[in-house]
């Protein structure tokens, strides 16, 4: 009997479950004219302005480009200072260096994977403009803290929201809680486009009036324009498919919760793995099931699951602190332990909504075979 590869995700199930919607929606674009603009990005940032609950939401290419309008609209440049998880994908301190600013990478808590609060205050200095904390995994960070952090210091708060779209901190949607959120619709993410796609949030007029000039070339009436901005658009296209995988969006999401809830019972009992704890003043939404191996032999591990025909991805081998692009920030190796510790730990599973409980089983039954 042939048994099939089981992939870290397969993007073709979701879209025939909803291939009609998307196809007539989609046909109906073509034969619009309307591509660019127009009442489909209009009703998607209405849309998701209601699922977040912020007042504002300004559609955009990335989730890369909502990080960089988001720092351009605090007017974070040259000599300031955002601190931020050094365990996380480029992007997040990418941004940060791209306006100009320096990146201030503070440890993770290791059971979390995100920013460790307790360590923020000593990261603040005059020169600190924002904490940028990211909800990775789909795993709320603790808002809690780093907001009482950031008001005591009168310090902005961006959430780097890309892994999390529906996920929650006691009640309140990421996105929602912070001075902005940031999202991105790369196809991986929960919420998905069939290409790039982004959004920045934020309940404060004057920032979302300022991400809208910057991402359209720095204009606010056509061909005048104020700033050197970006052009930054969200498809017309990927918009009408958004608006249509927004109302799927919290049945997922659950699916992924009680996929999670399953790898949680089955793999309670091996030792050799930590898996990742649940929030308890909050909600994940389980962009990845990420468990960490505690033998030493990850490596090993994802190689003889390869061999198995399950995919699994390590998400992230080396933390951002210790990348060669930021060597001239001079950190050392040992400086942030727990990020460090975690990148040589982390292997995360296959996980996403349409994955069936045979194919978990076999993860299982395959992962357990290592040890
Ligand atoms: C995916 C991702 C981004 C960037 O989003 P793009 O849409 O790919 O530009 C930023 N931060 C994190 C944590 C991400 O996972």
């Amino acid at each position: 009997m042939r048994v099939n590869n089981i992939p870290p995700l397969d993007l073709t199930r979701q879209y025939r479950q909803i291939a009609e919607e998307v196809d007539a929606k989609v046909l109906n674009i073509l034969r619009s004219g309307r591509y660019i603009g127009g009442q489909s990005v209009a009703d998607f940032e209405i849309a998701f302005t209601a699922y977040i609950g912020t007042q504002e939401c300004v559609g955009c290419n990335s989730g890369t480009d909502a990080l960089y309008l988001a720092l351009r609209a605090l007017n974070i440049g040259e000599g300031d200072e955002v601190i931020t998880s050094p365990f996380t994908f480029i992007a997040t301190a990418e941004t940060i260096s791209e306006v100009r600013a320096t990146p201030v990478f503070v440890d993770i808590d290791r059971s979390t994977f995100n920013l460790d609060s307790d360590r923020l205050e000593a990261a603040i200095t005059p020169k600190t403009k924002a904490i940028l904390p990211v909800h990775l995994f789909g795993r709320p960070a603790d808002m809690t803290g780093l907001m009482a952090v950031a008001q005591k210091y009168n310090v902005s708060v961006i959430e780097d929201c890309a892994q999390a779209t529906g996920a929650e901190w006691m009640g309140q949607k990421v996105g929602n809680i912070g001075n902005i959120g940031c999202f991105s619709f790369f196809p991986t993410k929960n919420l998905g486009a069939f290409g790039d796609g982004g959004a920045v949030t934020t309940n404060d007029p004057e920032i979302a009036a300022m991400v809208r000039m910057l991402k359209e070339h720095g204009q606010k009436q056509r061909y005048i324009h104020d700033a050197i901005g970006v052009n930054s658009r969200l498809d017309a296209l990927q918009a009408a498919i958004l608006t249509i995988k927004l109302r799927y969006l919290d049945e997922w999401n659950e699916k992924r919760s009680r996929l999670a809830q399953r790898y949680r019972e089955l793999l309670q009992s091996c030792s050799q793995i930590a898996l990742p704890s649940t929030p308890e003043q909050g909600k994940s939404v389980w962009n990845q099931f990420t468990i960490r191996i505690l033998s030493g032999k990850r490596d090993e591990v994802r190689d003889r699951l390869q061999e198995k025909g399950i995919s699994s991805m390590i998400y992230y081998p080396r933390p951002l602190h210790l990348q060669p692009v930021y060597q001239h920030l001079n950190y050392q190796a040992g400086q942030l332990p727990n990020s460090e510790s975690v990148a040589d730990e982390v292997l995360s599973l296959p996980m996403f909504p349409e994955l069936s409980e045979e194919e978990q089983d076999r993860v299982v039954y395959g992962l357990k075979d290592c040890f």
